[in-house]
Parts: C-alpha cells; structure tokens; sequence
C-alpha cells in the first residue's frame, strides 16, 4: 500500500529485531529502504525475506564511521540492546551510540533528512519517580556497568536535540520502554525470549532477584505504529516521546504467564539480581497520545501468543539457524 510519497530510507540497526520490522513496515508503504547493519547482534535471517525487494538494499557498515549517502529519512536504531550484548563490548557501545549519532546527524545535516532516534527508558535509569514522564531527568550510575548504554543513549539525545537548536534540523527522539516479539535475538538474555525458550525446553525459568521488579512490556506491533506516528507528524512529535505499553508486571508475574500460556513443566528458579538492574518501570504515555494519537493495543497475552509461536519455530527448526 503506497500511503506516502515514495522516500529514500536508510535503517541504521536494521537487520535487528525492531529495525528489520521498520524495515518491512516501510517496503509495504512504497519507500526505497537502505538498511544498514555491522551484523553485531542483528541476524541476516531477520532480513532474509526482504532481500528480494527492488526497493531493499542490505549494507553491511558499522555506524562509527562514516557514511556518505544521499536520503530523505534516517531511523538510527544501530546499538547493542541487551545488557548481555552491551557488557560483552562497553567501549563500542558507547562508540556506536556517541560516534554513531554524530555520524547520522552529519549525513542528515548535509542531506536535510529528517532524523529518528531510537532513545531508551534506559536514560531514567532506576527511577526515583514512578511512572516515569519525559520531563524526569533520570538516575543513571556514570559508571556502572549498565553506563555505557544508558550514558550512551543520553548522549546521543544532548547531540540530537544541540544539532536540532544548533542547525534547526528536524529530529525526532523518542524514549522507548521494554519492546518484545519475534526475531530477538533467542540468546541476548532479555527476558521475554529468556523465559519462552527456557519453557518451552522445559528447564528452569530464571527469575534474577526475587522476580518483584516490574517492567512494562509493549508488543512490536504496536511500537512500530508509534515510531511511524512520530515521523509523520509535524515538530509538536520533536520529542523526547515515551513509547511503551503501560501494562505494568512483576518478572515474577511474567515468568508465572509464560509457564501457563506454554502448559510447560518448568519450575521458577531464582538468580543473582544483576547491578544496577532497575527496580521499576512503567512508561508515562499522555504526550504519545496527546501529540501521536497514539496508544498500543495489545495485551500482554496476545502478544506473547505470536511471540511463543515464532520460538516454536524456532526450536523446531522451521527457522534455521543463522552465521553472524
Ligand atoms: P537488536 O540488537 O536486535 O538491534 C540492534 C541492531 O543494531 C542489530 O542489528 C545490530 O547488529 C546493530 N548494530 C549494533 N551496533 C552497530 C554498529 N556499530 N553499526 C551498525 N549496526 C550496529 O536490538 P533492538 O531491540 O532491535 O533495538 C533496536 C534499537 O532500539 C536500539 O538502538 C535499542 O537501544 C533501541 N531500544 C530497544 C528496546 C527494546 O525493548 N527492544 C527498548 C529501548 C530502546
Ligand atoms: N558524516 C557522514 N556522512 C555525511 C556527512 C557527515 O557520515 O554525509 C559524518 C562525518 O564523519 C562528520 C560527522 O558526520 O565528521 C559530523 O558531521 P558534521 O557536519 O556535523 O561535522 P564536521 O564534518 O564538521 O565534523
Ligand atoms: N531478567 C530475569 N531473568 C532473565 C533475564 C532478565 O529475571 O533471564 C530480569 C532482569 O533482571 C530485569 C528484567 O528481567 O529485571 C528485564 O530484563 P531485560 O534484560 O529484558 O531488560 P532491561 O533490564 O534492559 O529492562
């Protein structure tokens, strides 16, 4: 369906779990899409369907260099996600976020693109006000272990909204809270993917700490609406926005619904909490709905259905394996 004009697109993350949905979310809408990705944690499989698309290109490029291409939109999602994924490489985490943001927000300088960036609920750290707003400034260790992602992040928004004030480019920066479905990465350690394979396998579910801490978990779907909602809309969508589902569960909580909707026999086993790991998280979205119209749709339930159903496949081998 062609609901816009026909704009050229580069998907930086691409091939990754939320970029490779972008990615095909923007085919169907009629854009040309260069996606580019060093493959770092994102898979060629996640892409593998798109490849035959006139108006896919695939580029493997790692954003802490340069790049010189000419486009109307930028989605800058490139950045290790998982705390397992970040931990195992800090220093190019950090990199890919500071050097990365300066690098889009230099082509999108000289090509006069307009800008998406993919922010985290990460930059509110372990949050002292509950439920987090975008005008909370956050409580963020510098220096912990999680740092080189959530200062990361924050330091691409000081870049992207200085290029904005500083040369009157259009960004648009949204915050994004605890995003699940098919194509995570099955071994990036995040919770939802965690707890699926572990029950549908039959071992042990991981619960870290007493499995109290909350997070608020949105479906793919729905997450992709709201970042097509923000760059279509005019400055009002500048942002930092919060996009997530309010939906708010203990991991207790989550653990105990995966068992049910897998009818599996695993049993709840307790971990080590990780440092740092926050306490609560439950997204404020009035300013989405406000200035997107904006809300998601699905519960927890109907998205884990699908997101069930892609680990079957996985594990049956109906989706095969993939070389990094
Ligand atoms: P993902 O790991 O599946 O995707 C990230 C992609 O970026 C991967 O394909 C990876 O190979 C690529 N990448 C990493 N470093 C790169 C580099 N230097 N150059 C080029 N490509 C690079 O994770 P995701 O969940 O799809 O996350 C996408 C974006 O959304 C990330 O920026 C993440 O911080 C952000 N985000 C995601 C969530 C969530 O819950 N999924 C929440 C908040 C923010
Ligand atoms: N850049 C890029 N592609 C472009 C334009 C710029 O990758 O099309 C990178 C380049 O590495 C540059 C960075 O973006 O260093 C920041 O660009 P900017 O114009 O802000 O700064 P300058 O070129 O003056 O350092
Ligand atoms: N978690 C857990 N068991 C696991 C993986 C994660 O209990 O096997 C917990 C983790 O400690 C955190 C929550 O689930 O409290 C969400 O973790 P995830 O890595 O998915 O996201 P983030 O911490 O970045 O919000």
């Amino acid at each position: 369906m062609q609901t816009t004009e026909t704009k050229r697109v580069l998907v930086t993350g691409g091939a990754g779990f939320l970029g490779s949905f972008l990615c095909e979310r923007l085919l169907a809408d009629g854009h040309e899409v260069l996606c580019a990705d060093n493959l770092y944690t994102g898979r060629r499989n996640n892409i593998r369907h798109l490849l035959d698309d006139h108006n896919f290109e695939f580029l493997r490029h790692d954003v802490t260099f340069p790049l010189y291409v000419e486009v109307d939109w930028i989605f800058n999602l490139a950045c290790p996600a998982s705390p397992i994924h970040y931990a195992r490489s800090p220093v190019q985490t950090v990199k890919t976020s500071v050097h990365g943001a300066i690098n889009m927000l230099g082509l999108a300088k000289r090509t006069g693109a307009r800008i998406f960036q993919a922010s985290t609920s990460e930059v509110y750290g372990d949050p002292q006000v509950h439920p987090q707003a975008e005008d909370y400034w956050g409580h963020v260790n510098p220096i912990g272990p999680r740092a080189c992602y959530d200062e990361g992040k924050r330091c691409a928004e000081t870049l992207f909204f200085d290029y904005h004030r500083q040369y009157g480019m259009e960004i648009r920066v949204a915050r994004i809270f605890n995003t699940y479905g098919p194509r995570m990465h099955p071994k990036d350690g995040r919770v939802v993917s965690t707890f699926i394979l572990q029950a549908l396998k039959g071992e042990p579910i991981t619960v870290f700490g007493d499995g109290s801490q909350t997070r608020s978990f949105c479906y793919v779907d729905d997450l992709i609406d709201g970042i097509f909602a923000m760059m279509h809309a005019d400055d009002r969508a500048t942002g930092p926005i919060n996009l997530g589902n309010p939906g708010e569960f203990s991991i207790r909580e989550l653990a105990e619904t995966v068992i049910d909707m897998t009818g599996s026999r695993s049993t709840i086993i307790e971990g080590p909490l990780p440092v740092d790991d926050p306490l609560q998280r439950q997204p404020n979205i009035d300013k989405a709905r406000a200035i997107l119209g904006w809300e998601p749709k699905a519960r927890l339930r109907e998205g884990l259905i699908q997101t069930i159903a892609y680990y079957e496949r996985v594990l049956s081998g109906g989706i095969g394996p993939d070389a990094r």
